[in-house]
């Protein structure tokens, strides 16, 4: 089979846009595609410095790779999660893929700063450790982004419509939202953005593989009964037998401009830290009070 743009030997195949392409063709495709979304959705400019949140998993890798690669200057934020035989191991796949490509790495160890991983702290906290986990990932990647134009995540286009489906099957009408390609900053809230919300893990799987990025392929062990990996496989068996289901799924909805309507939320700046919150103290401030309680 023949690569639809330069006519050498395909080698990578793309049900979703019924297309074969080369390995050059393909990388030059999965980066204009990266820099399209970023212009449609007028996610950042030029001389933007942008802080990106790398996990060691291949989404957040490549797109920490592409995004220097189309040329924008940036840093990445590690957060250690402290989770046992995993976060240990995601940390060095990301001090490997900064050291090999000389790119700014900053990490944060949550043991260090609380002193407790994610798995003891939502024991302390009595909340599901995915619940804590992202709030803490959401607080310490703000806070961090002090000085950055925009705070850009690895969120893939199997995320957002795995989370869409979610929204709706529960009719979440505040999450439906809040779930825009790019989440306006305000006083205390940096920009964030997701380059890679229209391109699906199996593109950036291929990307991996011929830039040889190398990353974490496990889950985290404390994913087992995340009903987010439930929607995501339901969604791979609609996308099996209907390819481009799950982009035409997630592209209605940015069409339809869900997003764009406000939901009236009174929110107030943290007492302690001044993050801006629901109730007088932010939920980072409230799990340190837990913490210094169970310690006393
Ligand atoms: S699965 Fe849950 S605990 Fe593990 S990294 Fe993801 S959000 Fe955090
Ligand atoms: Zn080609
Ligand atoms: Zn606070």
């Amino acid at each position: 089979m023949k690569c639809k743009f330069c006519k050498e030997q395909a080698r990578i195949k793309l049900r979703s846009y019924n297309l074969r392409l080369c390995e050059n063709c393909f990388q030059d495709f999965f980066k204009k595609r990266v820099r399209l979304t970023i212009e449609k959705f007028k996610m950042h400019s030029s001389g933007d410095k942008i802080l990106i949140a790398v996990s060691g998993g291949k989404d957040s890798l490549c797109l920490w790779h592409v995004l220097d690669d189309i040329g924008y200057k940036t840093q990445g934020l590690h957060i250690d999660l402290g989770i046992a035989g995993y976060s240990e191991k995601s940390k060095e796949y990301v001090l490997k893929f900064a050291r090999d490509n000389n790119f700014n790495l900053k990490i944060i160890d949550v043991k260090e700063e609380l002193g407790a991983g994610v798995r003891e702290l939502s024991r302390i906290a009595g909340r599901v450790s995915c619940g804590v986990c992202g709030m803490l990932r959401r607080y310490i990647m703000n806070r961090e982004a002090e000085g950055f134009n925009c705070l850009a995540t690895g969120h893939t286009l199997d995320d957002e419509a795995s989370t869409l489906f979610g929204n709706l099957l529960n009719w979440q009408e505040g999450f439906l939202r809040r779930q825009s390609p790019v989440l306006k900053a305000n006083e205390s809230l940096k920009k964030k953005i997701k380059p890679f919300c229209l391109v699906s893990e199996e593109e950036i799987s291929f990307y991996a593989f011929i830039c040889n990025i190398g990353y974490i392929s496990e889950n985290c062990p404390l994913s087992k009964n995340a009903t987010s990996l439930f929607y995501k496989h339901i969604l791979d068996e609609v996308e099996e037998k209907m390819p481009a289901a799950k982009l035409k799924f997630y592209k209605q909805f940015i069409k339809k401009g869900y997003f764009k309507g406000t939901i009236e939320e009174k929110l107030m700046p943290c007492r302690i830290c001044g993050y801006l919150t629901v109730s007088g103290v932010c939920s980072f401030c409230r799990l340190k009070e837990k913490l210094n309680e169970a310690r006393v």
